[in-house]
């Protein structure tokens, strides 16, 4: 017996965990559950995380969460649960199998299998956003080395795995040249060590169109949070239903299984929310315990049940349906199919060794980093940056003012009457030459801009990384 930690959760979560725990205990899935209470009332209770120290404990304890939807409450200051999970519990994975059940779930693309692969824990889902002036807000969006490699080395050891052909990457990096091309540069390098899978990249707005388009050309797919989070919502739906797909979040030593959607209140306590996203959640976690005939047994009893017609309200179309059934009938037909397989839809084989290696990161060391200058953010609320170039000129030292943008786009020297701006200006002061700037020209910059009142809101300061230049160049520059 294996414990794995359950939570019911919210809206349909407790009807979709009874349907789904009454087919695993059917299959004689070989596990025990540590039930705990997590979501919406514990956010009422006026726990702002929405779970408490014990569910913590019980999860770390027990490394596999099987995790019904939750309702975060809006307003009020309540932090997402899922994301604050996936985060500190470290399940930097979050893969999503979408894929379409031809012909008996009606779908626009019968030939779909697409394996999304999002990084869980990254990019603008770093949550650390700030005001700065008036008029502007900002969200840091964070990608790493060690966060990309981890990802898109378990993108290319899954494929391996369930013998996939193909891995591509969607990136938006003709925009986003250092954080996005981080991550395709990262791409690259891994793909050459996995000669025998195919490799290649997207820019992410024509992928997410093709995708929805012809979803067949694609195979697993691995990108950066908050794609992954948008377009594999957007792929389960085309296979043929939200309520059709499960995903594991997957970490070095623990990982949560859910249905990719979420708590529907609009349909809850109404016994028609399809539980079949939960329960090949469940399936996803039965094949990561190594409980492979437990999982081939429920998939093919549920693939049966489905080729016979007996559909949820959510994918049933007359013609294609033989019976609509509300939750709990649902769940007993899949029982009253356990030991049948499917006769047109796959059978389920699950490998018996079923575990992903992921060679453990490696920090490079003697990369040589060297100061540039500083680009200093400054809040003024005039229009012309002339004037604004004229005052900040006084600043120069042996780091001088070389440009000004607003909101990226050069606005001095040369800028264009007709761009718009706003009181949020970047100023970026570099050493003219080949020589390395000094910290202490920053603080010296820093300290007269507070004589002259001038608001400077932040800084970052401008590195080259073994000779490359690590940031942008203002548009236009
Ligand atoms: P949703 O996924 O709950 O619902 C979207 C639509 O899909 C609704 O019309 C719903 O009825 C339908 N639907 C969803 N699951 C279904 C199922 N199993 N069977 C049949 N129909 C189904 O998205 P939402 O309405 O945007 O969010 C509702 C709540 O869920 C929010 O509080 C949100 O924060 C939460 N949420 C939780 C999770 C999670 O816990 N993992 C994920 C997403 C959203």
């Amino acid at each position: 017996m294996q414990k794995v930690t359950v939570a019911y959760g919210d809206g349909i979560g407790p009807e979709i965990m009874q349907a789904t725990l009454d087919i695993l205990e059917a299959a004689e899935a070989r596990l025990e559950y540590d039930i705990i209470e997590v979501g919406e009332k514990v956010y009422l209770d006026g726990n702002t995380s929405g779970i408490t120290p014990d569910a913590w404990s019980k999860i770390r304890k027990n490394k596999v969460f099987l995790k019904a939807p939750i309702t975060t409450p809006q307003g009020g200051g309540y932090k997402s649960l899922n994301v604050t999970m996936r985060k500190s519990l470290g399940l930097y994975a979050n893969v999503r199998p979408c894929k379409s059940f031809h012909p008996f779930v009606a779908t626009k693309h019968p030939e779909m299998d697409v394996v999304i692969i999002r990084e869980n824990e990254e990019d603008l889902y770093a949550g650390i956003e700030h005001q700065q002036t008036d008029e502007v807000v900002q969200c840091l969006k964070l990608i790493t080395r060690p966060g990309s490699e981890k990802i898109i080395r378990y993108a290319f050891e899954y494929a391996r795995l369930y013998k996939r052909k193909k891995v591509s990457c969607f990136t938006k990096d003709n925009i986003m040249k250092h954080t996005d091309g981080l991550f395709h540069r990262v791409f690259k390098e891994v793909a050459a060590e996995y000669p025998d899978i195919q490799a290649e990249n997207w820019i992410v707005d024509i992928g997410a169109a093709r995708l929805s388009d012809t979803p067949e050309i694609f195979d697993v797919i691995v990108m950066p949070n908050l794609y992954g989070d948008i377009i594999s919502d957007i792929t389960a739906q085309i296979s043929g239903s939200i309520g059709l797909a499960g995903t594991a979040n997957a970490g070095e030593n623990l990982s949560m299984f859910e249905a990719i959607h979420g708590s529907a209140p609009d349909i809850a306590g109404k016994d028609v929310a399809n539980p079949s996203g939960l329960l090949r959640a469940a399936v996803l976690m039965l094949n990561h315990l190594g409980q492979q005939d437990v999982a081939e047994r429920i998939i093919n009893a549920w693939s049966t049940a489905i080729e016979k017609g007996l559909h949820t309200a959510d994918i049933y179309r007359t013609g294609l349906s033989s019976q609509k059934l509300g939750t709990k009938a649902f769940a007993q037909a899949v029982i009253a199919h356990l030991g049948e397989k499917p006769k047109q839809l796959q059978i389920a084989d699950f490998d018996k060794e079923i575990k992903l290696q992921i060679k453990p990161y490696q920090r490079k060391e003697g990369i040589k980093k060297t100061l540039k200058g500083v680009d200093v953010f400054v809040d003024w609320k005039g229009k012309d940056a002339n004037a604004l170039a004229s005052n900040l000129q006084k600043l120069n030292s042996d780091i001088k003012l070389s440009m000004i943008t607003n909101r990226g786009v050069k606005v001095w020297p040369e800028g264009f009457e007709e761009t718009f701006c706003t009181d949020h200006w970047r100023c970026r002061f570099e050493l003219e030459g080949n020589v390395p700037a000094q910290k202490s020209s920053i603080h010296k910059l820093m300290a007269k801009a507070l004589d002259l009142k001038i608001d400077i809101i932040k800084t970052e300061n401008l590195y080259e990384f073994d000779g490359v230049r690590g940031y942008s160049l203002g548009q236009g520059q």
